[in-house]
């Protein structure tokens, strides 16, 4: 785990999240500039810079990430929702560990900005 990682300091607790979901692999928190009614970033524990940096190794962890969201989605609320994943800085992506933004609880458009 990266010591400057930003989401690994909240894995390790060193700082401060609304937590939805914990365990040994996977953390699930609101996110702390909300762009939705709901929306929570799941992440995987273990330290991935973005979705480019995925390998086999990591496929059955991105798949429990969509399960657990939706599980958290659904307890939220917000059975519809939308997923997001930015990769790389030109996409959005701000924070280099991979995470899964959920976000719901209102009508969203299409193409996304
Ligand atoms: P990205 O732009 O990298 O796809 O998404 C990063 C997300 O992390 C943003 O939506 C941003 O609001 C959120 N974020 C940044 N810093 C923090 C923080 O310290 N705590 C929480 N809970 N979310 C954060």
């Amino acid at each position: 785990m990266p010591d400057n990682c930003l989401f690994c300091k909240i894995v390790r607790g060193e700082i401060p999240a609304s937590k939805l979901y914990e365990d040994d692999e996977v953390l699930a928190f609101r996110d702390i500039a909300p762009q939705a009614p709901v929306h929570f970033l799941v992440i995987p524990k273990k330290h991935l810079s973005g979705p480019s940096a995925v390998t086999g190794e990591d496929e059955r962890i991105v798949g429990k990430l969509m399960r657990i969201g939706n599980e958290i989605a659904v307890k939220e609320g917000v059975p519809h929702y939308r997923v997001v994943f930015n990769n790389g800085s030109q996409a959005g992506q701000t924070v280099f560990h991979l995470h899964m933004h959920i976000l719901g609880g209102r009508n969203m458009a299409w193409p996304p900005g």
